[in-house]
């Protein structure tokens, strides 16, 4: 039963039914809404595709909506896309414009008055390079800079740009990001990715704004993409509630050769805190064309699952991708052959628990049913909290998670090995181990001997922590 949990962009390659539903069939968890790229209809309709597959499929499909935050970005290109071509020079104009060959324009103006000439500016993760080679001097919104172009590509539109050690001074949270927010929460978000974040500040202002719309429980994903972020690392960790490796952007705006370390040590940061971690980005890239991954893309989701991740990501192959199904079939098949094997390959962190009760509890949980050999762990939690701590150390067994309402189901969407399943509130402890147990044998096959570990809280000392653990036998 696979354990590492999928996250998938979905976009116009998967904004019809009959696509969507193989996805959440292949075992997509989490939609990703990139506020970047979505129009209000698609919006819509990725919703409506979610709500479809939790009525029609009974699956536990949560929302990711991402921001677009400082996220520097091309305009609409004519026709979607423009063909660069090397040698060849283009403008880039301070008035906002439709792009094509001659000429284009970015979503923040004000950043064309720090660029000189000699300044490289980096289009679609770095694919295409351009060079400022003159600066227009008269002020007015037709006017800007000339580059000549490193790189041949054809682009489509509304491409990341990076432009690294060029302070752009654009603010974290822009009018049109907190319009996001507001939508996100007013939209049953289960989980908000705030982009380009660089320091603990801007999450606790991303979560001021989720307070401020109602929505203060919605999980902030932290997506780490700049030089900052990486060195106020530990702070983001310990503020945000998960860690999105977005190696698109981190690549570009760090030497590309250390992502892979980077990778590592934010994985073994989030594991040792607790934090959910997702790696992102390029996981199975040339599936956007072809309908083999390569042998490198195969290695790079095994390598994510045994050093920890609690989930894998797909975005260009699942928006606009020519293979999005068969791609998302590849991640969850690679990452079951990984986890068939973590007995031998997978990173053991030394997670030092804490002294309290849940932690405790949690670390006891699965060392005996380790010790024990369990299948299943049966977590009944109000919060979800109980079954986070237990996914963090994860565990060989699946854990089960009882929970009281479908938001809090969808809560647990991205920790590794955990199963939600919503029921009434137990008011008694003998009525929640019965229950457990039944639930544990409806999950899976269970043979008589078969032991599993249920934990919780007491539910008739009103406890709203976990509070115990009970070793059961199959009978
Ligand atoms: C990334 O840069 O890797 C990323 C996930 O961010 P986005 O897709 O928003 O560019």
């Amino acid at each position: 039963m696979r354990k590492t949990k999928m996250l998938c962009g979905i976009g116009p390659a998967t904004q019809d039914w009959e696509v969507f539903k193989e996805l959440v069939n292949n075992g997509m968890n989490v939609v990703r809404v990139n506020f970047s790229h979505a129009t209000d209809e698609e919006r819509r309709i990725d919703q409506e595709l979610t709500i479809r597959a939790r009525n029609e499929l009974g699956k536990n499909v949560a929302i990711l909506f991402d921001t677009k935050g400082p996220d520097l970005r091309t305009c609409d290109f004519e026709n979607d896309s423009i063909d660069f071509i090397a040698g060849n020079t283009i403008r880039i104009i301070k008035k906002p414009v439709i792009g094509n060959k001659e000429r284009i324009s970015f979503n923040y103006p004000q950043v064309i008055d720090n660029l000189k000439v000699g300044t490289e500016i980096l289009l679609n993760d770095g694919f295409v390079r351009l060079e400022v080679i003159s600066v227009e001097d008269t002020n007015d919104d037709n006017s800007g800079v000339t580059c000549k172009i490193l790189d041949d590509a054809v682009l489509r539109s509304k491409r990341g740009v990076n432009i690294p050690g060029v302070d752009l001074n654009i603010p974290f949270i822009s009018e049109d990001d907190e319009k996001d927010i507001q939508y996100a929460c007013e939209h049953d978000g289960d989980y908000l990715g705030i982009s380009f974040v660089s320091s603990a500040d801007d999450v606790r202002a991303a979560r001021k704004l989720l307070e401020k719309y109602g929505r203060g429980d919605m999980l902030i994903l932290s997506k780490i993409e700049t030089k900052k972020a990486i060195e106020n690392i530990d702070e983001i960790i310990d503020e945000t509630d998960g860690i999105i490796i977005a190696r698109g952007d981190l690549s570009v705006e760090v030497p590309f050769i250390q992502v892979p370390v980077l990778q590592k040590e934010i994985l073994r940061k989030c594991r040792e805190k607790g934090k959910i971690c997702i790696v992102a980005t390029e996981m199975l890239k040339s599936m956007c064309k072809n309908s083999r991954p390569t042998k490198a893309e195969l290695t790079d989701i095994s390598t994510a699952v045994f050093d920890g991740a609690d989930a894998v990501w797909l975005s260009d192959e699942t928006t606009i991708g020519k293979y999005p199904d068969l791609a998302s079939q590849y991640l969850g098949e690679v990452a079951d052959v990984a986890e068939s094997h973590c007995n031998d390959y997978k990173t053991k962190y030394s997670i030092s628990n804490g002294h309290d009760i849940p932690d405790l509890i949690a670390s006891s949980v699965v060392k005996a049913a380790e010790d024990l050999n369990v299948k299943i762990i049966v977590a009944a939690t109000m919060s979800g909290f109980s079954a986070q701590k237990i996914s963090n150390l994860q565990p060989e067994a699946v854990i089960l998670a009882l929970v009281p309402n479908e938001r809090i189901a969808r809560k647990l969407a991205l920790n590794w090995g955990v199963y939600p399943i919503v029921t009434p509130e137990y008011s008694s402890t003998d009525e929640l181990v019965t229950d457990a147990i039944n639930q544990a044998k409806k999950f899976m096959t269970l043979n008589s001997g078969d032991k599993i570990v249920i934990t919780g809280g007491f539910p008739n000392t009103g406890s709203k922590t976990t509070n115990f653990m009970k070793i059961e036998e199959i009978k």
